[in-house]
């Protein structure tokens, strides 16, 4: 069978569709090279040989060596070199490329082929031989490294020490003298360390630096990534050798990385970093300050070091021109790699690039108006859960700012907190409960955790693609990157910037957006939804068919929810507006009556309350539905903590407080979410129900009379399971509505529904759809009575049973939908059969959840209710499951 796929010379035997086989970079290599793009010549050692080796006791198929070397010849006649030649090598790169791109994986070895003996061959051919030497003591450092397991350090030892002897800075003022003694250095040290030489015959090196690929396919950080990413191992990893082109052969050659458009903010403009005279890794090493792509950027920079643009026109053109065509042929937003030699553009390397949140919305919304996508691709091209990032507040324009630095605007956003400077502080201070900033002068994978706790990142070297600005961009962070002026003390656990000094644990704000770094905690504002973030959403809203209400109860909730598009009030939890100081004690004397008269006594103190309550939120809710939860939670969790709080309640009610203390002493349950709570409540003390609904339906006259609108009520009795509960208590709701409509002069229409959050109440949902005039799906409640699993005390054990897979996600934060969803499913089937306008709505926790919401669709309820700042997640979630 085929294991090789080759590639180059203006054609390729795969392309970008066939990522399984080729990994991702060997696609798109392939992909560009049938593009007509220069790319230079290799081939891609398929993913199936990776299958191949582990499912064989670590061999490779018979035929594997044979195809290798026909596809090498095949490099080597259109280079016109010949790998291993002495007069004229051909050089290689080794990259692994799995799927997705992942790091933990070997990194890539260049400059593959050199020897002793090449390297000769390779100076004498070239106009200045220090190139051929620098390639060299780079080949044997990074092949060390990577396929021997020589660490990266002594070599950099060895290279400081010659620098500091000769009086050498930078690796720039290194000769070719300088290198062939540092290369000397390199080997001597590979067989002090190894006791054994650094191998010279170059299908030797090939092979060994094939072999390390696949071997780092199971090493443990691989392994580790695979597990949190959800990447099955079975995937394997694929192998691209490439012939060399060299970016380190004078002033006319040049490396760099680009995005096609700025990551960070969206704009349709090139955004990129290069070097001169230097090879792939060195942008990314953070070893030379990267200069600017484009002129513009260097300018809005304000930096020295002139623009690729500046220096480079024509390359830069053609730069642009990949650029363009790239674009128009993926539709997405690329991230580029390439290599200049001799003023001659070579490509190396392209994927959709990763953005921020504004980034993605400003793309898709963008390309979608410029006709390159359909709305359709523009809406479905947003992660839901990103727009988390946008809905968020930034620094307030007019608040003072105390500048402290000023670095590169890497990843968008405003944060605050306390200053720390290692990735393990930052994971111990925020276990204690602080916000943190990081402070670092650069970022490693190590750091990953601490960056992830972290409220925001600062580093005071690096550039736009350092791992800093990359990673901070890929989690949502806010990050400041190689803000220069910082001076990091680690030791001392300070940093020192423009005359003044910041210790750990001071609090300093940053603005990822324009790359400032201030002293204090600056105030914030709510973020404006308009411009993009407005015209996708109203492509979400045009395809969406699933409504989308908000779970509140306050004011603030509601306008916040109304801001962020909700469509009506699908949960409004009355007990929450018992908890507020001025009634709490009318609510406990409620509670602890001893008998009727006593608990109408205190109802009567809260319903001009309750009645206010509901005004303001019909009033904000302007004629949207607001469906109002009658009380819920078990009577013990509203009474008094104390002896204070129960003299208080004494005093209030007139009763003696051991009759109090013997009430409370009754009112203890040992499963009290199993309890008497819900309509249990209504049924023992239907007064209570009565008072809400009478506080409900006179605010509704009241509101409908003020402002002329309709007012739809929609009241919801919990935790229902059987027909019967329901009938009684609609009673209860009808008759109260009666009186005040009676009294008032008015009606209204209003409905009266039920919590689905008992098995039982699923099963029997035909019965009670005849008194329901909606269902509403408690999913927390029905998740934890289907599973028989406490959504308070499941913690612990639910970790261990997603790690074995028992539950692939938290049940509780993504609808169980073989179970929970059964339940769902038989609900809404039998409830429409008997009413077949019955409306059907969510309201747990999995309302905001996007796959949860994709199985609403598909169950077909009318709406999803979450909290409000989820709102505009679940609306472009509800527009994804109808797509
Ligand atoms: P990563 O997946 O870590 O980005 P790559 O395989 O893309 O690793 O290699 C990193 C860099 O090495 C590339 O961006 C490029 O600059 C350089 N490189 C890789 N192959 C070649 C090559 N054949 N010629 C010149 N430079 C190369
Ligand atoms: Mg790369
Ligand atoms: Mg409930």
């Amino acid at each position: 069978s085929k294991w090789v796929y080759a590639f180059g010379g203006g054609a390729a035997e795969g392309r970008s569709g066939m990522k399984n086989l080729l990994g991702g970079k060997g696609a798109n290599l392939a992909e560009m090279a049938n593009l007509g793009l220069p790319v230079p010549p290799g081939f891609t050692i398929t993913t199936e040989v990776c299958t191949y080796y582990y499912t064989n006791g670590n061999v490779y198929p018979a035929d594997l060596k044979a195809q290798v070397s026909a596809a090498l010849t095949q490099i080597e006649k259109i280079m016109g070199s010949t790998f291993g030649s002495i007069d004229n090598p051909l050089l290689v790169s080794v990259r692994s490329g799995a799927r997705a791109s992942m790091p933990g994986m070997m990194d890539t070895v260049l400059n593959l082929g050199l020897n002793d003996q090449t390297v000769e061959g390779l100076a004498a051919r070239s106009k200045d031989p220090r190139f051929a030497y620098d390639s060299y003591r780079r080949f044997i450092q990074m092949y060390s490294d990577v396929v021997l397991g020589v660490e990266h350090h002594h070599f950099e030892d060895i290279l400081d020490s010659h620098k500091s002897d000769h009086d050498l800075t930078l690796d720039t003022d290194l000769s070719a003298e300088d290198w062939k003694t540092v290369v000397a250095a390199y080997k001597e040290k590979v067989k002090e360390e190894l006791g054994r030489p650094f191998p010279q015959t170059v299908e030797d090196q090939l092979w060994g630096a094939i072999g390390a690929v696949f071997g780092s396919w199971m090493n443990q950080r691989a392994i580790t990534y695979r597990r949190l990413h959800d990447i099955p191992s079975e995937w394997g990893t694929a192998v691209n050798v490439q012939a060399m082109v060299f970016g380190n052969m004078g002033d006319d050659c040049a490396t760099g990385v680009a995005f096609t458009r700025n990551p960070s903010t969206g704009a349709n403009e090139f955004y990129g970093e290069y070097l001169v005279n230097a090879q792939g890794e060195d942008v990314v090493a953070g070893i030379r300050t990267p200069q600017y792509l484009t002129t513009a950027a260097r300018q809005a920079a304000g930096a020295d070091l002139p623009s690729m643009e500046e220096v480079m026109p024509r390359v830069f053109a053609d730069l642009e021109d990949v650029r363009r065509k790239l674009e128009a042929h993926f539709t997405d937003m690329q991230d580029l790699e390439f290599t200049v030699q001799q003023s001659k553009l070579w490509m190396l390397q392209t994927r959709t690039g990763k953005r921020t949140a504004a980034a993605a919305l400003k793309i898709a919304v963008d390309m979608a108006e410029a006709g390159l996508i359909s709305k359709e691709a523009a809406v479905r091209r947003i992660e839901p859960g990103a727009l988390d990032q946008l809905l968020h507040p930034t620094l307030d324009p007019k608040a003072e700012r105390r500048l402290l630095a000023h670095g590169l605007p890497a990843s968008p956003g405003a944060a605050s907190g306390r200053v720390v400077f290692s990735a393990e502080d930052a994971e111990l201070w925020t276990k204690k409960g602080e916000k943190v900033i990081l402070v670092r002068i650069e970022t490693s994978p190590e750091d990953i955790g601490g960056m992830h706790v972290s409220q925001g990142i600062l580093t005071s070297r690096g550039g736009m693609t350092s791992h800093a600005a990359v990673v901070a961009r890929g989690m949502g962070r806010p990050c400041v990157a190689g803000a220069g002026e910082l001076r990091i003390d680690y030791r001392a656990k300070t940093l020192k910037s423009m005359g003044q000094e910041v210790k750990e644990g001071d609090v300093i704000t940053l603005d990822g957006s324009t790359g400032q770094v201030m002293l204090g905690a600056v105030p914030t504002v709510q973020p404006e939804l308009t411009g993009d973030f407005g015209t996708l959403m109203g492509w979400v809203d045009s395809i969406r068919t699933l409504k989308v209400r908000a779970n509140a109860e306050t004011p603030l909730d509601a306008r916040t929810a109304r801001h962020f598009g909700a469509e009506g009030i699908g949960l409004c939890r009355t007990e929450h507006m018992f908890f507020d100081p001025s009634r709490i004690i009318a609510v406990r004397e409620m509670i602890l009556a001893s008998d009727e008269e006593g608990r109408r006594h205190a109802l009567a103190k809260i319903q001009p309350y309750q009645k206010n309550d509901f005004v303001e939120l019909f009033e904000i809710m302007q004629g949207l539905p607001v469906t109002i939860r009658l009380l819920d939670p078990p009577l013990h969790e509203f009474l008094p903590g104390n002896d204070a709080e129960m003299e208080e309640v004494a005093r209030a009610a007139g009763t003696d407080i051991a009759v109090l203390r013997a009430r409370n002493t009754q009112l203890h349950e040992a499963n009290p979410m199993l309890g008497h709570r819900g309509c249990r409540l209504g049924i023992t003390y239907p007064e209570i129900y009565e008072m809400q609904a009478r506080a409900i339906f006179e605010a509704a006259v009241e509101v409908a009379r003020k402002s002329g609108k309709t007012v739809s009520p929609e009241i919801m009795i919990p935790l229902v399971g059987t027909k019967k509960e329901l009938d009684l208590l609609k009673e209860v709701i009808d008759r109260a509505a009666a009186e005040v409509f009676k009294a008032s002069g008015t009606t209204l229409d209003y409905l009266v529904g039920t919590m689905i959050e008992l098995p039982r109440a699923a099963l029997t949902a035909g019965a009670i759809a005849e008194s329901a005039a909606f269902f509403s799906f408690g999913t927390n409640d029905l998740t934890q009575t289907t599973l028989g699993m406490s959504r308070d005390d499941s913690g612990p054990f639910l970790e261990v049973y997603r790690q074995r897979g028992i539950y692939e996600h938290d049940p509780f934060a993504s609808l169980d939908q073989e179970g929970v969803g059964e339940l769902i499913q038989i609900a809404a089937e039998r409830g429409r059969k008997t009413r077949p306008n019955l409306k059907l709505g969510i309201c747990g926790e999995h309302g905001g959840d996007p796959a949860s919401i994709a199985f609403c669709q598909r169950v077909g309820l009318d709406y999803v209710s979450c909290s409000p700042y989820r709102v505009p997640i679940a609306r472009l979630a509800a527009a994804q499951a109808a797509l």
